[in-house]
């Protein structure tokens, strides 16, 4: 806790995240809106969209569903299924269009056992405990003057970090896969929807640009400290 008081880490982590996670958001909010209410050439919704890439695009096998309330759109590698919010589903829009084949270029990842995505996956269960775990140890590692402790908290907050980098070509890729499934289903007629497809889908990957950033600023900071701390 007491790290948030310090001035350097509001300085060097949480004001650089707030200002590349505000920009993030800024493109993403005005790509969403103006491509989310501009009509798809084919007039498709995203599920109609959906079932036709994978009836013509061999990607039969993936499950199709309602996302969850609180959820965004995803692809869960789990149960090998593709999960959708309401607007996107029911919408005939660019921005549908766009995002479906975005999560259905994840099936195919996955269908083809992409090395990114299992090296990706073997991380997974290792960071889903390690933000909390990582800071449990550095501070404790810091009060009780254990700097192996310390330094064991940096290596987890490490593998996070590492997870949300290989995260960037994994969400790339699945970006390129989906506008090659939409070219190649011929449901991409015009340069102007092409153009919305791509706009849409460059927003989206800035959001974990910023998260990665972010992360990486947060592990260069702890670095920081806990070096500095050995040397009293
Ligand atoms: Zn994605």
């Amino acid at each position: 806790m007491f790290l948030y008081f310090d001035p350097r880490y509001i300085f060097f982590v949480m004001l650089p995240a707030l200002i590349l996670s505000t920009i993030a958001q800024l493109f993403v909010r005005s790509a969403f809106s103006k491509w989310g209410n501009i009509r798809n050439s084919s007039n498709l919704t995203g599920v109609d969209v959906a079932e036709h890439l994978m009836r013509t695009q061999g990607l039969g096998g993936v499950g199709l569903e309602a996302a969850p309330e609180n959820a965004g759109d995803h692809y869960d590698p789990r149960t090998h299924t593709v999960r959708l919010t309401r607007d996107v589903a029911a919408k005939p829009s660019v921005l549908s269009m766009a995002v479906v084949a975005h999560e259905l270029g994840h099936a195919q990842q996955h269908a083809e056992h992409s090395p990114l995505i299992q090296m990706r996956n073997f991380l997974l269960p290792a960071v889903q405990f390690s933000p909390l775990l990582s800071y449990g140890l550095i501070v404790a590692g810091l009060i009780f003057q254990i700097p192996g402790l310390a330094w064991a908290g940096v290596l987890f907050f490490g593998l996070v970090v590492l997870f949300m980098i290989l995260t960037l070509p994994v969400e790339i890729d699945a970006s390129r896969r989906g506008l090659r499934l939409l070219d190649a289903s011929g449901l991409i007629r015009t340069d102007e929807e092409r153009q919305g497809a791509r706009q849409v889908l460059t927003a989206a990957a800035l959001t974990y640009f910023a998260a990665a950033a972010t992360a990486l600023l947060q592990l260069l900071y702890y670095i920081m400290l806990v070096a500095g701390s050995n040397r009293d």
